[in-house]
């Protein structure tokens, strides 16, 4: 074993910590496709240290930021949000089939993966630990206004909340509700109200002046 491997170990048990026979599987198809020539280490290791350092929420932030300001880009984003985000020309291209829902006053959205931990990389980097945990994956289902209230987050009693369970071929992000009192704000200052959390429905969008 090679320091290569070594640091590998320490990635998936960092990430994929429940997943274990996974974990293994993977290794074992990443030594025999390296050995028959079919992948190169080095250019996996470059796809890793995208995941952990290039891509993360303020890619997601920077999508509802232009959203927010944008009607006709926002309105491509609810049809067909893969399409909307490559075709774009701002934004790295996704891979994802990325579906974006739109809170609404009346209407929250919340994301989940039931089954496991599927989530939106392209647009928000590693998930949270808290994202793949079992309570949180059974319990937002159950009790999604609960849930919520851990994060800190009150809705209107009539407010309708959704579930959006995410598979490995379909990813949800959250168009969060744009905040008041940022009207003519550019989209480098709105995106930073654009936290990770309210991409996955767990809190809304920070309000002006919040902040420190
Ligand atoms: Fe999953």
């Amino acid at each position: 074993m090679s320091d290569h491997d070594h640091e590998h170990e320490h990635d998936h048990d960092r990430d994929h910590s429940h997943l274990c026979d996974v974990q293994l599987r993977v290794r074992a198809l990443e030594t025999i496709l390296t050995e028959k020539g079919y992948i190169d280490p080095a250019v996996l290791d470059q796809i890793v240290e995208h995941f952990e350092t290039k891509v993360g929420p303020h890619v997601g932030a920077r999508v509802v930021a232009h959203a927010w300001t944008d009607t006709k880009f926002k309105a491509a984003l609810l049809e067909d949000a893969t399409r909307a985000i490559n075709e774009s020309g701002l934004f790295d291209q996704i891979g994802d089939h990325l579906v974006v829902v739109e809170n609404r006053p009346g209407e929250h959205n919340m994301v989940v993966c039931t089954l496991c931990s599927c989530y939106p990389w392209d647009v928000l980097g590693l998930p949270p630990v808290w994202y793949k945990s079992a309570p949180y994956r059974s319990r937002v289902v159950m009790d999604p206004r609960g849930v919520l209230a851990e994060f800190g987050v009150t809705l209107p009693e009539e407010t309708k909340i959704r579930v959006w369970d995410s598979t490995a071929e379909t990813r949800f992000l959250v168009l969060p509700q744009r905040p008041a009192g940022t009207e003519g704000w550019p989209e480098e200052r709105l995106a930073e109200l654009v936290t990770r959390d309210s991409m996955i429905g767990t809190r809304l969008a920070e309000q002006p002046g919040a902040r420190p």
